[in-house]
């Protein structure tokens, strides 16, 4: 059994607090990643239709001998595809691509307030919900605003809101309007894609002092902070050192100092003016 603790998400399914992301592998390594991480004991697997290796991912998920039930995954709505028929469409292709008649979660990939129709698309979410197809729904880089047209409706609550969330970009009105509507917060991007991040003097300072790498300590704020991570890495040394962050725990002093580095940058797109759908 995997000892990553889980979050109750607010229709009282448990998710995982820590998963395996697979954003930029191919879909011909996807099958080999996702092996890893599940030798290496994750259960939660993030991916999306435009990844383009939900195909890879359903390979790895068919080959193993991990139980259903103990899985989690997770794909996206493609930008292209919102609407109401068409997100029950890409529904039925994503699931064909991942062997699955059910996923754990759907997310709307993101809200293009350009385009404006992830209401109707929240009601075809709320459609494969009410059918058993997914076992929760979700957003993706939605604002609170975009939030609160959704909660307005009156229908589901989204369980979820996956945005770019990092110690450079720290999200404190995403996170606390979160936090006062029952919706999880899972941060992608959370190691802010291997780059400065993971050389800044003040994090290398705290990782030596207990004995864990920089990557370690990030990931290990994140779950202090109650947030959702999903990793990515296809370096299955790194595959492992990343869901080793569970025999150490930050001191008060150490979150603050984390807190002290944002400097609200991000490495995507801002969610208020994305609408891109290539
Ligand atoms: P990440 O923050 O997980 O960083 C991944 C990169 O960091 C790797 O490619 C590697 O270069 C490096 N790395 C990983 N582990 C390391 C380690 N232990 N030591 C040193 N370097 C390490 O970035 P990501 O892939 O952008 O985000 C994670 C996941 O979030 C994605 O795979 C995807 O599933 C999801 N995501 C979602 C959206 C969205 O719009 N919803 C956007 C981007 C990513």
């Amino acid at each position: 059994m995997s000892n990553v603790p889980t979050i109750t998400l607010n229709n009282g399914v448990t998710m995982p607090q820590l998963g395996f992301g697979v954003w930029q592998v191919p879909d011909d390594e996807a099958a080999s990643a996702v092996t890893a991480a599940l030798e290496s004991g994750y259960r939660s697997i993030d991916t999306a239709a435009i990844y383009k290796n939900e195909e890879g991912v359903g390979r790895a998920l068919a080959a193993t001998d991990v139980p259903r039930d103990e899985l989690f995954i997770t794909t996206k709505l493609w930008n292209a595809e919102q609407g109401y028929d068409t997100t029950l469409r890409a529904f039925d292709a994503s699931l064909a691509k991942l062997g699955l008649d059910q996923v754990d979660l759907y997310l709307i990939h993101w809200p293009m307030p350009g385009v404006d129709k992830y209401e109707d698309t929240w009601r075809a979410f709320e459609k494969i919900y009410a059918d058993g197809r997914s076992r929760a729904i979700g957003v993706s880089n939605f604002q609170p605003t975009h939030l609160n047209r959704l909660i307005e409706q009156g229908g589901t609550v989204p369980a979820l809101n996956q945005i770019e969330l990092h110690p450079s970009l720290q999200q404190p009105v995403p996170r606390a309007f979160h936090a006062d509507h029952n919706i999880a917060t899972e941060a992608w991007s959370p190691l802010g894609q291997g780059g400065d991040l993971l050389k800044e003097p003040r994090l290398t300072e705290i990782a030596g002092r207990h004995g864990k790498t920089v990557a370690q300590v990030v990931l290990r704020w994140h779950l202090q902070l109650g947030n959702v991570v999903i990793p990515k890495s296809v370096t299955p040394s790194r595959i492992r050192e990343n869901i080793d962050v569970f025999d150490f725990e930050l001191s008060a002093e150490d979150m603050a100092s984390v807190a002290e580095l944002n400097t609200d940058t991000r490495l995507g797109e801002h969610p208020d003016t994305n609408n891109w759908q290539g």
